[in-house]
């Protein structure tokens, strides 16, 4: 059967987590399959769109990054107002980023809907000798709060469209 070019659905996703992880990057590798070493954060994307296929649906993604907010702690209600999924990202290569998790966690809760989809992740796995935060520990902070967890790469493409897939999927099981 043919299937028309419409949008079932717009899901809106954001991005959170300290400054330097990675955020940007992951973005720009999902929208663009690129990736860039260093000029976009003092560029600040505020959304990008990607359009994807999941089962018979056309789901249409708007993708937001901090733009770089994060780094005076003045994420507020209206960077969180409609998102869907959240994907809370550390560095494996910076341990007080994952220390800031459970910040970030506080931040959604007081700001973003009630029961809005989280998902967590360990970004930067491509760089092994530069790791401290082994990828069990990332697993069970996600454990905790009920998350799922995945390591990534946006340098290496290292599980990307994976990650961005599952928390769309998780969006999509709510509605
Ligand atoms: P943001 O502040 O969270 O948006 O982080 P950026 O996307 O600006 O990335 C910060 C720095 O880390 C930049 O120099 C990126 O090139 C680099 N970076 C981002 N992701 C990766 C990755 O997966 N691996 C490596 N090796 N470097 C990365």
């Amino acid at each position: 059967a043919s299937k028309s070019a419409t949008h079932d659905f717009l899901i809106k996703l954001l991005l959170i987590g300290d400054s330097g992880v990675g955020k940007s990057s992951l973005l720009l590798r999902f929208s663009d399959d690129s990736f860039s070493p260093s000029f976009i954060s003092t560029v600040g994307i505020d959304f990008k769109l990607r359009s994807i296929r999941l089962g018979d649906s056309m789901i249409k993604l708007q993708v937001w990054d901090t733009a770089g907010q994060e780094r005076f702690r003045t994420i507020t209600s209206s960077y969180y107002r409609g998102a869907m999924g959240i994907m809370i990202v550390y560095s494996a290569t910076d341990a007080d980023s994952f220390n800031n998790v459970r910040h970030w966690i506080r931040n959604i809760k007081e700001h973003a809907a009630e029961g809005v989809c989280k998902i967590l992740i360990g970004n930067k796995c491509d760089l092994k000798e530069k790791k401290v935060v082994e990828a069990s520990r990332g697993q069970a902070l996600a454990d905790e709060y009920d998350m799922q967890f995945y390591e990534t790469s946006a340098k290496a493409d290292i599980n990307v469209e994976d990650a961005f897939f599952a928390l769309t999927e998780q969006v999509l099981a709510k509605l």
